[in-house]
C-alpha cells in the first residue's frame, strides 16, 4: 500500500510508521528523519534546511520536493510517507509523481490527537542517539533515566522539541498543513484514525482502518 500519514507533530506519525514497517514492509519515509540526518553529516542541503528546522518553520518546498523524488523512486514496494506533504503544493507535486510512475496513492490517514495530548508527547519525546528508539517521559519512559532500554546509548531531546518552536510547528500545522485534511477528502481518500492510547491499540486501528492483517503485502 501507498500511504501519506497525516497529523500534527506529536500525532505519532514516525511512531507508527516504524511499527507498521516492521509488520507489513511497506517502507518508511520521513522527510523529517531525511532532513536531520543531512543537517547531521553537514551536507550542502542539510546546511539549507537548518535554520527553518530550528525555527520549527517549513523547510523550502524545492529542497523537500527533491529529496523526496530521488526516495519514492528507488522505493520498491509499499510506502508510508510520514511528514511529507506539509502543504498543499506538496501534495500536489506529490500527485504529480506518483501519476508519472503509474503508483498512485491509496490513503492518507489522519491521526487524530487531542492538543493537550500533543503538547505533552512533544514535550516529553526523547530519542536515543545510537539507534534512534523512541520514548517519552510521561508516556513510555526508559527503564533508567536518559539510557536507552535497547541498546544502553544516550537519550536525546530534538532541537526543535522546545516550547516555542513546538508552537511554531504546530502553528504551520494548522496554517499550512491541515487544509491537507480536506485536499484527501475531496479525492475520497482520507481515513481518520483515533491515536490517542497505547501504542498496539492505535496500531490496530490503523490496520483495521486500512483493512489489512498483517499477513498481507
Ligand atoms: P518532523 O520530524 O516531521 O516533525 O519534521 C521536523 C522538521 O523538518 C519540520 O518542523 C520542518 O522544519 C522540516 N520538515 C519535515 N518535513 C517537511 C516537509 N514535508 N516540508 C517542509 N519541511 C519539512
Amino acid at each position: 500500500m501507498r500511504l501519506v500519514l497525516l497529523g500534527a507533530p506529536g500525532s505519532g506519525k514516525g511512531t507508527q510508521a516504524k511499527i507498521l514497517q516492521s509488520l507489513l514492509g511497506w517502507v518508511q519515509i520521513s522527510t523529517g528523519d531525511l532532513l536531520r540526518a543531512a543537517v547531521k553529516a553537514e551536507t550542502p542541503l542539510g546546511v539549507k534546511a537548518k535554520a527553518a528546522m530550528d525555527a520549527g518553520e517549513l523547510v523550502s518546498d524545492e529542497i523537500v520536493l527533491g529529496l523526496m523524488e530521488e526516495k519514492i523512486g528507488e522505493t520498491k514496494g509499499g510506502f508510508i510517507l510520514d511528514g511529507f506533504p506539509r502543504n498543499i503544493a506538496q501534495a500536489e507535486a506529490l500527485e504529480k509523481m506518483l501519476e508519472a510512475i503509474d503508483k498512485p496513492l491509496d490513503e492518507a490517514v489522519l491521526m487524530d490527537v487531542d492538543f493537550d495530548v500533543l503538547l505533552k508527547r512533544l514535550t516529553g519525546r526523547r530519542s536515543c542517539k545510537d539507534c534512534g528508539s523512541l520514548y517519552n517521559i510521561y508516556f513510555s519512559p526508559t527503564e533508567k533515566e536518559d539510557v536507552c532500554d535497547n541498546c544502553g546509548g544516550e537519550l536525546m531531546h530534538r532541537k526543535d522539541d522546545n516550547e516555542e518552536t513546538i508552537g511554531n510547528r504546530l502553528n504551520v500545522y494548522r496554517d499550512q498543513t491541515s487544509p491537507l485534511i480536506d485536499f484527501y477528502k475531496e479525492r475520497n481518500k482520507l481515513t481518520k484514525v483515533d491515536a490517542v492510547g497505547e501504542l498496539e491499540d492505535v496500531t490496530k486501528r490503523m490496520m483495521e482502518a486500512l483493512r489489512v492483517s498483517d499477513l498481507d503485502d
